[in-house]
């Protein structure tokens, strides 16, 4: 069943396209936000914030704001505008032709609804990467987590351990410790990734502790995470790590497995832009974190949704689809 045909539909509610959500709300546009559903991924409404807790580098927050309160603002802000929200995740779509069409499993009753529109913007962000195992996959939600925010409070007065050596894992290490007795940071190098001021937070945090050049082989337990298989990858060296739990922070891979084939992309599935937020696509526009491996950040993801917006707006018009409501539109770009 096709609706009615929409200016704009967004696919993806974290900060980009929220923030493309609010600019096209005030330009009249009525965007429609198909914002995914929770999961245990970051592929969820409101993206990898979702599972962030304190962000202290977004402007305008001086003692910082918890990741969910901060997308809730953005959520709300839009939809004071006008914005539409389908709790719910496009499975495919066709974008070979105008107006663009995607389908996505009605909410409600699980059948499959298309919808179409004149413009498209892409913002389905990206999720975290998994180690591979087959016990991880496995001891996912019983020991395995990829969200601290999510998952820390199970772990009160035990001792669990961190993977990666990036800023997510030096976040989620930090954050772990409010509630865990030790955290044991697992790094395969030698020299962390993350940013300076991260690291000197974790390395003066005395619940944390450091275990460098270090792989994890494999997650021990039946029913419920009890230890880690590690490997020292300088020495070869087998040992065990006794834990409660295993967080898993090692980065991200973008959500645009829907748009293969379709959206010219990089090798490592990541959507190519140019001139601003325009894909291979005229009329399909992209931002956030599926389009940039480089800054990941919410306010670099909010600047391309902001820009999204626009170009689609001013796209739109310049095909003389502009809805009758523009005409009235401030501009206060
Ligand atoms: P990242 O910077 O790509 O770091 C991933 C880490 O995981 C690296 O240390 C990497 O090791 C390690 N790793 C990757 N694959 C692995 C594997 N198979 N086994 C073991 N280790 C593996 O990812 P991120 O930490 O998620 O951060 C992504 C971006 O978001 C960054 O730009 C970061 O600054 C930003 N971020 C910012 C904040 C904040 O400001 N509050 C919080 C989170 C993230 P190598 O170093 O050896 O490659």
């Amino acid at each position: 069943m096709s609706e009615t045909v929409r200016d704009v539909i967004i696919v993806g509610s974290g900060p980009a396209g929220l923030t493309a959500a609010i600019y096209s709300a005030r330009a009249n546009l009525r965007p429609l936000v198909i914002e995914g559903f929770p999961s245990s991924t970051s592929d969820q409404p409101g993206g990898q914030l979702m599972l962030t807790t304190d962000v202290e580098n977004y402007p305008g927050f001086v003692e910082g704001i918890m990741g969910p309160d901060l997308m809730g603002r953005f959520r709300g802000q839009a939809e004071r505008f006008g914005a539409e929200y389908l709790t719910t995740k496009v499975t495919r779509c066709d974008l070979t032709s105008r107006p663009f069409r995607v389908w996505a499993p009605d909410p409600v009753t699980g059948e499959e609804r298309e919808f179409s529109s004149r413009a498209l913007i892409v913002s389905t962000g990206a999720r975290s990467l998994m180690l591979g195992l087959e016990s991880e996959r496995r001891l996912m939600g019983y020991g395995v987590s990829t969200c601290a925010t999510c998952d820390g409070f199970f772990f009160r007065g035990r001792n669990i351990a961190v993977v990666g050596g990036g800023d997510s894992a030096l976040e989620e290490a930090t954050f772990l410790t409010k509630f865990a007795d030790t955290v044991t940071l697992i790094h395969r190098r030698k020299e962390l990734r993350g940013s300076k001021i991260m690291q000197d937070r974790a390395y003066k945090n005395p619940k944390i502790r450091f275990l460098w050049d270090t792989v994890v082989t494999d997650v021990i337990g039946d029913s419920k995470v009890e230890r880690l298989q590690l490997r020292n990858v300088v020495t070869d060296e087998e040992s065990e790590l006794a834990v409660a739990g295993l967080f898993v922070a090692i980065g991200h891979v973008p959500n645009t497995d829907i748009f293969k084939g379709q959206l010219a992309m990089d090798d490592n599935g990541y959507i190519l832009t140019h001139a601003g937020s325009r894909t291979n696509i005229e009329g399909v526009f992209a931002c956030g974190d599926v389009q940039d491996h480089v800054y990941r950040q919410a306010i670099t993801a909010s600047g391309s949704g902001c820009m999204a917006a626009i170009d689609s707006e001013r796209w739109l018009e310049a095909q003389g689809e502009a809805p009758a409501g523009m005409q009235e539109t401030t501009t206060e770009w």
